[in-house]
């Protein structure tokens, strides 16, 4: 049997379009305005030139103005995208936009898509997704959600403090997560979505997180839910479901993520085997010297390994599978593999990596809390073995 791991022509020339712009257009704004801190002007420019150049929004579907790809679609032309630091962002797939409007496409009723997706899709607004909360509240451990939700008369009273909430700062709605019922630590059941709109009076931003990343585009927030009344229409999907919501999004979301920080993997790959093929020292180019290359082929090996696990994930994503088990493998390996490429990049370059003249320290810092966020990789190191021991006692393999 043959195995044809190609993309469709149609995604192989909008991944190809894709690199085009990011090579003519968005790097070239990276290095005349920087990537730090981008303003609301910088993200419309660069979004009015992914629309014009006909790449914008390739992950929603037509309807609301996108390509419509499916996961192993997305995932050849999102690591296209993040071959630049704000690749993403110019496409409108970065996160958590992009995890957010691959929810509300599943779950939101029409009258939310037409209020919250739509202006989501072409860029219009932008959101963000309040799950953690500070100690002793949800972290890596969901069921520990302390933030309520009380009926009172046509609708919910929220209650709760969240924080890490990327892009609160300019967001035109949240999705927070609160418990409905139930009791913190028991069980993963009741907790529900709401969307908050940014102007309810009960939800604050109290402040911006310093944090080593610095190019999530409405930084990294603390957000206090005070008395924060909404109606009953706020309520996302059903009552007492967030949870299973939440996996309909952290799956492809873990996906996305992998997806685009492995086009900074690539980055990183090319500027340091540049620098290696220039530099010459003892006697030869360093591209030469055994142990160098040595770190150049464990790149190549991490890359292209990130990239079969993902497309592996993404193909059973695709099959309606939930695909809990090959995306927490994933999300475990891109995130360190990920980071172990920029490392091994930035050495390469000796001190030069790590001054500002070139850009692999900032990749260093933006990529190192992939493997705290969207699970870190002890939960789903744990949560993995888990399922395999739980597979092994049904099953009875080993016997
Ligand atoms: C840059 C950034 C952006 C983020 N954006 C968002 C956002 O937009 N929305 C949102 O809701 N949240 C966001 N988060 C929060 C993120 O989802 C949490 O940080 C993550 O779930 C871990 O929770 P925690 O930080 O509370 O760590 P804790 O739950 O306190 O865990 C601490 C450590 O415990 C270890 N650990 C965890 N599980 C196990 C286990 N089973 N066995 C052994 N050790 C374990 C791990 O080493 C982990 O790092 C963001 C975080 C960062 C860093």
């Amino acid at each position: 049997m043959t195995i044809d791991l190609a993309p469709e022509p149609s995604v192989a020339d909008l991944a190809r379009r894709t690199a085009a712009f990011v090579r003519d257009v968005v790097l070239p704004l990276e290095a005349r305005d920087g990537v730090v801190a981008p303003t609301p002007e910088r993200r419309r420019e660069l979004q009015d030139a992914a629309r014009a150049a006909g790449v914008f929004a390739p992950h929603v579907s037509a309807e609301y103005g996108g390509h419509g790809l499916d996961m192993r679609g997305r995932a050849t032309v999102f690591e296209e995208a993040g071959y630049a630091l704000l690749g993403p962002l110019a496409l409108n797939i970065a996160a958590p936009d992009e995890g957010n409007m691959h929810m509300l496409e599943i779950v939101a009723t029409d009258e939310q898509k037409e209020r919250y997706l739509r202006p989501l899709a072409t860029g219009e607004i932008r959101s963000c997704f309040a799950m953690t909360e500070p100690a002793p509240g949800a972290g890596s451990d969901p069921r520990a959600l302390l933030t309520r939700a009380e009926r009172i008369d046509g609708g919910w009273r929220i209650n709760g403090r969240k924080w890490f909430i990327t892009g609160a700062d300019g967001a035109g709605f949240t999705i927070c997560m609160a418990r409905t019922s139930g009791e913190p630590g028991v069980a993963t059941g009741g907790a529900t979505m709401f969307l908050v709109d940014a102007d309810n009076p009960g939800m604050k931003i109290i402040r911006h997180i310093e944090t080593l990343d610095e190019t999530l585009f409405g930084g990294h927030c603390e957000l206090v839910f005070d008395n924060c009344e909404v109606p009953d229409s706020a309520v996302l999907g059903e009552v007492d479901e967030g949870f299973r919501y939440a996996q309909v999004r952290l799956g492809p979301a873990r996906m996305t993520h992998c997806m685009r920080w492995l086009g900074i993997a690539k980055h990183a790959r090319d500027i340091a085997v540049r620098r290696a093929n220039e530099r010459e020292m003892f006697g030869s180019r360093l591209v030469e010297l055994g142990m160098i290359q040595q770190m150049i082929a464990d790149n190549e090996i991490d890359i292209a390994a990130s990239r079969g696990l993902i497309n592996q994930a993404c193909w059973e994503l695709d099959q309606g599978r939930s695909g809990a088990q090959s995306t927490a493998i994933a999300k475990t390996f891109c995130a360190e593999a990920i980071y172990r490429v920029v490392d091994r990049s930035l050495q390469i370059c000796g001190a030069l990596g790590v001054s500002g003249d070139i850009p692999l320290s900032r990749f260093l810092r933006e990529v190192r809390p992939f493997r705290i966020y969207d699970g870190p990789s002890e939960t789903h190191r744990w949560a993995i073995a888990r399922r395999v021991a739980r597979h092994a006692a049904t099953s009875g393999a080993g016997r």
